[in-house]
């Protein structure tokens, strides 16, 4: 039979009601084995989630205040959950013991960790499944890196052991036994991990959305949601702002080819999304699988005759960004021009400083700033066979009334890029989103 690794996110998991839907999804599946979840996150919108109490009653810690009242605020969400869910578990003595252990090992990641493995704890006892402490398992090497093979081999020896286990999300520990967090939102990686060690046939990653949607929705009035996306898509989607899933946090799946499924805690029979390594057999819907853009980029185009035959041009523009330490986002050139995106986050008030050492190091004829620029990727595996894609996207775009500052369309023919003045990013979305979906 194969196996299911099933990851319920803090929202799924911020109180007892949403315990009694993780269980109604884990036993309507016999295949669902090992579960990772998250620390309770928010049950309304002005709520804390536990990890970050957590983290405050670090910051007392570390300034020697009492963490005593931020300690209660997470005590009371646990103990909450118990009665509500009428377990037999000795929450107050979890509690107790916890917080001597936190008063010994202040570190920000001990603190914070404690927020998975209290709720993997009650879920454990919850479903009545054996408990498996991440921080025996899960290495990281002393600087901090992942230690993915090391951990693969053990975690995969120590799940046979266990026809069911709670694997807490988000920490792992250092070779001497330090618990260590992964970055925040980690239980992700968590669950990428698990599912690579027990061979899964799926990771399930249940949250609070029913997957991938084709666009913004608070752009593009109810977009169509994403049945299949392959983790090359998703990459290109979710680098250009597409939120629900960062495709580094699913490497340990990716790389062994084991597909992921988006799935809605409370919308328990949608099918969600799929995310797979190979698209080929997922024919597309349409030409295109998503839309995703981000604001806030300023354009500088260097001009110069016979650029072309210049030998180190390319090199000594980017040798400029550089020297700055100013990554670039994307770089479409002509025969005479060449065009640098930038992030005005990454270019932080150093754009005449840019400006200058480029000028210095390559002569240009002229330099064209554009500021308030926003990128647009429209990215299908589908564009790659289908002719006639850009053409829609630039049809779209002049039909709205929309001047295209700049174009990049990725080698791979997965990703077109437009640049377009911010104004326009919304409308902008709109067109190209109609021309391949309609409403
Ligand atoms: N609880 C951690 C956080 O809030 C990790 C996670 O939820 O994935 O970032």
């Amino acid at each position: 039979m194969g196996v299911k690794v099933v990851k319920f996110g803090g929202s799924s998991l911020a109180a007892a009601e949403g315990f009694r839907r993780v269980k109604e999804i884990i036993d309507a599946d016999e295949k669902r084995r090992f579960c990772v979840p998250s620390a309770p996150g928010k049950r309304f919108s002005e709520d804390t989630k536990v990890t970050d109490l957590l983290y405050r009653c670090y910051s007392c810690l570390q300034r020697q205040l009492p963490m005593d009242e931020e300690f209660d605020r997470v005590g009371e969400r646990y103990r909450q959950i118990a009665s509500d869910l009428s377990l037999d578990f000795d929450v107050e003595g979890m509690l107790e013991d916890t917080r001597i252990k936190m008063l010994d090992q202040p570190t920000p990641d001990f603190c914070a960790s404690r927020g998975e493995y209290m709720n993997g704890r009650l879920l454990a006892a919850y479903l009545g499944w054996d408990f498996v402490d991440p921080a025996e398992f899960i290495k990281f090497d002393r600087h901090g890196a992942f230690a993915s093979e090391w951990t693969n081999e053990t975690l995969s020896e120590e799940l046979q052991k266990h026809e069911r286990a709670v694997i807490p999300g988000f920490y792992g520990s250092f070779p001497n036994g330090e618990v260590h967090t992964f970055p925040r939102g980690g239980s992700d990686i968590t669950g990428a991990v698990v599912a690579r060690a027990v061979e899964a046939e799926v990771y399930e990653n249940w949250t609070d959305v029913s997957g991938f949607l084709m666009a913004d929705p608070r752009i593009v009035e109810k977009p169509k949601g994403i049945d299949v996306l392959t983790y090359r898509e998703l990459r290109e989607l979710s680098y250009m702002g597409a939120t629900v899933l960062q495709e580094d946090a699913i490497f340990p799946v990716h790389h062994s080819g084991i597909p992921t499924n988006i799935r809605n805690t409370y919308d328990i029979h949608h099918p969600g999304t799929m995310i797979v390594s190979d698209g080929r057999k997922f024919p597309a819907r349409y030409p295109i699988t998503g839309i995703a853009g981000k604001k806030d980029f300023t354009l500088i185009n260097i001009v110069k005759d016979m650029m072309n035959s210049e030998l180190g041009f390319g090199r000594r523009v980017l040798q400029a960004a550089e020297e700055l330490g100013i990554p670039f986002e994307h770089l479409p050139t002509g025969i005479d021009t060449m065009c640098v995106a930038i992030a005005d986050h990454d270019l932080d008030k150093r754009l005449n400083q840019l400006l200058n050492r480029i000028s210095e190091l390559c002569q240009p004829d002229s330099i064209e700033v554009t500021r308030g620029l926003s990128l647009i990727a429209t990215v299908g595996r589908g564009m790659v066979s289908s002719p006639g894609n850009a053409a829609k996207i630039f049809g779209a775009l002049y039909q709205a009334g929309v001047n295209v500052r700049m174009i990049d369309q990725g080698s791979s023919e997965l990703n077109i890029i437009v640049g377009v003045a911010s104004a326009d990013f919304e409308k902008a979305t709109r067109a190209i989103y109609q021309a391949f979906v309609g409403d």
